[in-house]
């Protein structure tokens, strides 16, 4: 594997392991945009390509994938409708308890019809 040319700033970055010790390797968070990454996207193994690094999985109403949520709350998006429900509605909760900020986003996105997997 081989940190990506465009990821080389976010992978020096350690500060993720504070947060979360038992991350990937390869796994950051950039504080700017509020987005996740896998520094080495491009040549990731094989098993990262298959089952993808997610823990909960978002389908829209047609199954096909809508987004993702890694680790706690990190946010992956594949659609502009769910981003836009995730910053007017998800952002806004103000719960510090994990289990109790999941079960209100999945409460909210189940409402507006998308389906999440375990
Ligand atoms: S895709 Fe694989 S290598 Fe990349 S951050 Fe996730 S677990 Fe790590």
């Amino acid at each position: 594997m081989v940190v990506d040319p465009d990821k080389i700033h976010l992978f020096e970055d350690r500060s993720i392991f504070e947060e979360l010790p038992e991350a990937c390797p390869f796994f950051r968070h950039d504080q700017k945009t509020g987005k996740a990454y896998c520094t080495v996207h491009l040549t990731r193994p094989d098993i990262c390509r298959e089952y993808a690094c997610w823990r909960l999985l978002i389908l829209d109403f047609r199954g096909r994938r809508a987004g993702r949520i890694m680790y706690q709350r990190y946010f992956i998006s594949d659609d502009t409708t769910l981003t836009q429900l995730w910053e007017q509605c998800i952002n806004k909760i103000d719960e510090s308890d994990d289990a109790v900020w999941e079960e209100e986003m999945i409460r909210i996105l189940t409402k507006a019809g998308y389906t999440i997997l375990r």
